[in-house]
């Protein structure tokens, strides 16, 4: 098949193009809008009203407070605020020094967790998953301790797109007394972010991942539970987040989130479809290759596999140079060759996780992309089985 004249971009979990309308209403913040929102002058007021309407919209998708709303730089502050805000004003307060966590959260989440732990005197719980990649909520009741001072749990994985039970798991939370927060940033723009409904009382967004700038990112933190600020300065952000406000990206980021929840259901229906077609062509199409995940619990946009005998970074250059852009599971970014410690914490062998493959769609996709990719991707498969001496020695060889 001919590649492609425009490149096919499938991997939208890593992050989205900013869409036109966004750009348009960060663009006035730039320019003639530019005003310092703590200053008393009109130009300065401009700007301050700007945020406080970004922070009304989404206080309205999340169903909270406005003053309830921190905007911060991205997902991960989001995430690194949450969990030492809470854990270190909790301790203070006498509550505990114990976090329960999974074992399958993003690096945000659970890297502060060992920072804590290393270098705070803080103890973690990291709760195993079962094969699909869901917590159990009994697990967290379980886990949960005289001391425990924070509960976090990510909504929806990176990796393979489980959308974990999270107002289950508030619920328990909520009986025991205990803050929960949850890392939104992969649910945010598809699933419902009503604070109530999920009982989350932290909650972590980030722009870049419905359609919104990069460097931009919300904490949801609920009135009453204490978070001591990790950056200190000016009063910024109900003096949870010193720093003068990024008034364009705010700007942008309540713009993204309006539109992604005024248009999620026809999007999420639209999605979903293409991601089954490309989910029951890729393990009809191919061998030795299974679905990562939930097979329905999961995020509409993602279709994430492990192919057996072959590396994901081979598959992803292949697809490159077909016009693809994909990612792989690994920690490719980090330049490390241990698999992700998602698919090791679904059961997946060392062997077989290497070679993982992740499609995320997004609202420019086609049924021709989804079908282009089918397309190609058994000559891709194939050609680099044909190279693995493992591929020669554990499937040729029996047929
Ligand atoms: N949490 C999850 C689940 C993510 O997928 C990401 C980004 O990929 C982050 C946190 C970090 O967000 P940001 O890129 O805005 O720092």
């Amino acid at each position: 098949m001919q590649k492609p004249s425009k490149m096919i971009y499938m991997d939208h979990a890593a992050t989205t193009a900013v869409d036109p309308r966004v750009v348009e209403a960060m663009l006035p913040y730039f320019g003639t809008r530019y005003g310092n929102a703590s200053s008393i002058y009109g130009l300065g007021q401009e700007a301050a009203k700007a945020i406080d309407e970004a922070r009304r919209t989404v206080a309205d998708i999340l169903a909270c407070q406005p003053r309830e709303v921190i905007f911060t730089s991205c997902g991960t502050e989001s995430d690194n605020l949450a969990l030492r805000g809470v854990g270190w004003a909790r301790r203070n307060l006498g509550k505990g020094n114990h976090i329960v966590t999974s074992s399958i959260e993003h690096h945000a989440v659970s890297h502060t967790c060992e920072q804590l732990e290393k270098h705070f005197g803080f103890e973690t719980t990291y709760l195993p998953v079962d094969q699909h990649g869901l917590v159990d909520p009994d697990d967290v009741g379980r886990a949960i301790k005289d001391n425990t001072t924070l509960i976090s749990i990510m909504y929806a994985n990176n990796e393979v797109g489980t959308i974990e039970p999270i107002a289950e798991i508030g619920q328990i939370a909520r009986e025991k007394g205990v803050p929960f927060h949850t890392d939104a940033v992969q649910a945010g723009g598809t699933l419902g972010l009503d604070v109530n409904e999920l009982n989350v009382d932290l909650l972590s967004l980030s722009a870049h991942k419905f359609y919104g700038p990069k460097g931009v990112g919300v904490l949801y933190v609920r009135q009453g539970v204490p978070l001591l600020p990790t950056q200190t300065g000016g009063g910024h952000e109900h003096n949870y987040r010193a720093g003068t406000e990024n008034v364009p990206y705010i700007v942008g980021l309540a713009t993204a989130l309006k539109i992604a929840y005024e248009e999620l259901e026809a999007n999420n229906r639209r999605i979903a479809a293409l991601r089954d077609r490309l989910i029951e062509g890729v393990l009809g199409r191919i061998v030795e290759v299974a679905l990562t995940g939930h097979p329905t619990n999961r995020l509409p946009n993602s279709a994430s596999f492990v192919f057996k005998y072959i590396e994901g970074e081979s598959m992803l250059l292949n697809l490159d140079l077909a016009g693809v852009c994909a990612s792989s599971g690994s920690a490719c970014g980090s330049a490390s060759l241990e698999p992700s410690h998602v698919l090791l914490a679904l059961g997946i062998p060392h062997e077989v996780a290497h070679g993982s493959l992740r499609l995320t769609l997004g609202r420019e996709n086609t049924t021709e992309d989804v079908d282009y990719v089918l397309e190609i991707l058994p000559g891709i498969v194939q050609k680099l089985r044909a190279m693995s001496p493992l591929y020669k020695a554990n499937v040729m060889r029996k047929t």
